[in-house]
């Protein structure tokens, strides 16, 4: 099994799932790998001399592989790396053959992609496969994969055995681009609650309290959440935390603007109130364009709302 993974997309996320496929995955397993930034397929192929091999485009990496995951930044990319009429992954002949997208897009594209190729293809599958755990899981191995598919889905032990070469937990979320819809939920909770505890911890410590202890406190109490405690926003007071290293090394603002922006859209198409989301995407939208945040973790939303720090 696994003899021929194909692997489209190999930025911050892409790059460091190819390396566990490449040290992971058995001795006579080729993993074909391609980037329209040829630089870092380059990289890999030298990185990896016996395991992995460039392609020349998406239809080519299709041609060779029979399992192909894909992880690119938008619905467009995905768009293009699928069905691009001259180079697209439909383009080849990929009857029978697994393809597994992670990025995180839109469902309706996702959907879309999805009915192209099983209408084109009957026999090949197209799973929704977004990921959680940021770069720092990607390259620990430890991220937590959203599946589109149901429990009872033929294919999911198949996916979960590559997945979790990659990843620590794999969760089958019910259906097609129900993966999506769950992972643009999470971000949507997780964005609004970096806002809530950013607004908490600033009146708190106005009023005088140490953050430290405020941190404390909502550990202890009903505000317990991993945002206010291993992502707390406010420097110091989680020594891992992004935020107590300038901000840097966690999840970019503008991908949680993307992200969120997704979860507002979703959330109207499916007649859902959410009375938080236009506050959010408006904080988002801001903090990405301010040069004091662009870059940095989305928990830079303290700064960008006028929280204090030494
Ligand atoms: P990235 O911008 O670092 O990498 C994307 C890569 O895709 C780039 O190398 C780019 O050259 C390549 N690409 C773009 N269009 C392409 C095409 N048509 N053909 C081939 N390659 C193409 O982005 P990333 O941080 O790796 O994120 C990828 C996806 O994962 C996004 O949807 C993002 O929202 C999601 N995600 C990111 C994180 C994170 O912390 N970075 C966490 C979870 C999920």
């Amino acid at each position: 099994e696994f003899k021929s993974v194909g692997f489209i997309g190999l930025g911050a996320m892409g790059k460091p799932m190819v390396a566990h496929l490449a040290n992971k995955l058995p001795i006579k397993s080729r993993i074909y790998v391609f980037d329209v930034a040829a630089q870092v397929v380059e990289e890999l192929c030298e990185q990896f001399p016996d395991r992995v091999l460039g392609g020349k485009n998406a239809k080519d990496v299709a041609q060779h592989a029979n399992t192909i995951i894909t992880m690119v930044p938008e619905g467009s990319h995905v768009r293009q790396v699928y069905l691009d009429p001259n180079t697209g992954i439909c383009t080849a002949n990929i009857s029978n053959k697994l393809l597994i997208d992670c990025s995180t897009i839109d469902t309706a594209t996702s959907l879309a992609v999805k009915g192209h190729i099983t209408k084109n293809f009957p026999s090949t599958s197209f799973y929704d496969a977004p990921v959680s755990g940021g770069v720092v899981g990607a390259v620990k191995g430890t991220i937590a994969v959203f599946l589109g598919c149901a429990e009872t889905d033929p294919n999911l032990p198949r996916l979960t055995q590559l997945l979790s070469l990659m990843g620590k937990q794999i969760i089958p979320c019910g259906g097609p681009s129900l993966g999506l819809a769950a992972k643009l939920s999470n971000n949507y909770l997780s964005g609004i609650i970096a806002i809530a505890c950013s607004e908490a911890m600033d009146m708190g410590m106005r009023s005088g309290l140490d953050p430290r202890v405020l941190a404390e406190v909502y550990a202890a109490g009903t505000a317990q959440n991993t945002i206010c405690d291993r992502f707390n926003p406010v420097p110091g007071v989680y020594p891992e935390a992004p935020s107590s290293k300038g901000y840097k090394g966690g999840f970019k603002v503008q991908l949680m603007r993307k992200d969120f922006s997704l979860a507002v859209d979703m959330a109207k198409r499916v007649g859902s109130k959410n009375v938080l989301g236009e506050v959010g995407l408006e904080t988002y939208d801001g903090a990405s364009k301010d040069p004091r945040c662009r870059d940095l973790d989305s928990r830079v939303v303290y700064r960008y709302l006028g929280g204090q720090e030494d």
